[in-house]
């Protein structure tokens, strides 16, 4: 793990005003001082526990752009990507906080009533209950018109049934918004999401944590909704069948939220690298002073410099409100797409130590495997892109 001097020194967020950048420079502090020391115990687990969860609600780092009345700090996306960056240059990727953060509780702040807002999104702010977006489901991934989770109206409950799999926090979660058809008839148009508190949830099960090849610590579940019973208060939006259009709108967010991660972590392992080839040495110089290292780490560094300052771009875009989907896409595939190949190239460099998982090189290799594959596949992104032509 590098030293919280040496992570500072990273490219901080430069689109940052001040109170973004004293966020980010806090965020960093925290996750060395709170998570870094316990994250090799959480890899090991394959699950952070709640207690970290409640510390970083206490510190701020929960709902940082959820307004002050709902118990968030009143920040924007710009205070979110300082603590998704913060995550990736300290280089504890799997604490799922910037999905509670930046997916779900959007959801709850833009299509939730006055209501709903009041009930979860304080006790999201304080950790007490802990996000998810169930979407995926084993028969549909990329094609969400697919989904078969129905919830039947009855009276003033919904029935929910079906499974979901794949669901980041999947164990840790207590408030989860479920992807659901409540007409099936009408395709798109009848897709709903419902938020499921599942403490006292009768029907509702966990599946396994599932066995990871990347990502350990973040835990991603199967979920299964046998006839739960859930107020029909708990729908967002005003009427049923709003679903897939709220999908669409903050898909964006989502895909620009893994660009920023995947920008985070390539800095990282650039810094990490770096240091590593003029510490090592081989034929009698160290390995920077071969022509091919340095050519090879200027290539990626004028890369990254790129990536950076496109994301820069969709964060001050986005925080004005102009991020259209399009360019969203065009950050998580290719960001994610540089990150794998950077991380690659960086693992390389570390020789056979790059391949031990003692040097944290070879964590960020298979955490990055998942980047291209989560929140739409790189693939779904060109199409997207392609129908804009
Ligand atoms: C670690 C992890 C965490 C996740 N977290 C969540 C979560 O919190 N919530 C959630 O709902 N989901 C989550 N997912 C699910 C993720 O979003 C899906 O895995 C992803 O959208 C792909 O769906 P799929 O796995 O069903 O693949 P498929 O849709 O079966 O795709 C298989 C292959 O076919 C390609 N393909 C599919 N359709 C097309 C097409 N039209 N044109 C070209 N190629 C195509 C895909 O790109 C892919 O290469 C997570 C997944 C992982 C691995």
């Amino acid at each position: 793990m590098t030293t919280p001097a040496e992570i500072l020194s990273l490219p901080k967020p430069r689109w940052a005003e001040d109170d973004v950048a004293m966020l980010y420079d806090m965020a960093v502090r925290f996750l060395e001082a709170e998570i870094a020391p316990r994250y090799d115990e959480f890899e090991k687990a394959e699950i952070f526990d709640r207690e970290s969860w409640r510390k970083a609600g206490e510190a701020g780092l929960l709902c940082a752009s959820m307004p002050e009345e709902y118990g968030g700090s009143g920040g924007t996306y710009a205070h979110e990507s300082a603590i998704i960056e913060a995550i990736g240059h300290v280089g504890v990727d799997g604490f799922g906080i910037a999905l509670h953060n930046s997916i779900v509780a959007p959801y709850i702040l833009h299509y939730g009533s006055e209501e709903q807002k009041r009930r979860w999104l304080p006790r999201m702010a304080t950790g007490e209950l802990i996000g998810a977006i169930a979407m995926t489901e084993p028969g549909a991934g990329s094609d969400l018109q697919g989904i078969r989770t129905r919830a039947v109206r009855d009276g003033n409950h919904y029935a929910i049934n079906g499974s979901k799999t794949f669901i980041t926090n999947g164990q840790l979660a207590n408030l989860i918004v479920v992807v659901t058809k409540t007409d099936p008839d009408k395709g798109a148009k009848g897709t709903s999401l419902i938020v499921v508190e599942t403490d006292d949830a009768a029907g509702f099960e966990r599946g396994r944590n599932l066995d990871k090849i990347g990502m350990k610590s973040n835990d991603t579940s199967e979920l299964f909704f046998n006839d739960v019973r859930v107020p029909t208060a708990n729908l967002l939006g005003h009427d049923e069948g709003e679903g897939f259009v709220q999908l669409m709108q903050q898909l964006p967010q989502e895909r620009l939220q893994i660009g920023g991660s995947a920008i985070a972590m390539i800095e990282r392992a650039l810094a990490l690298t770096i240091a590593y080839v003029k510490e090592r040495r081989a034929f009698g110089k160290a390995v920077i002073d071969f022509q091919n290292t340095q050519f090879k780490l200027a290539e990626l560094k004028t890369e990254a410099t790129v990536g950076r300052v496109f994301y820069n771009d969709c964060v001050a875009r986005h925080v004005a409100g102009g991020l259209d989907p399009v360019t969203a896409s065009m950050a998580k595939y290719w960001l994610s797409d540089l990150q794998g190949k950077i991380v690659d190239e960086c693992l390389q460099l570390h020789g056979g130590y790059g391949y031990m998982n003692e040097y944290p090189i070879a964590r960020m290799f298979r955490d990055a495997r998942v980047q291209r594959i989560y929140g739409g596949t790189n693939e779904i992104m060109k199409l997207l892109i392609a129908r804009s032509l």
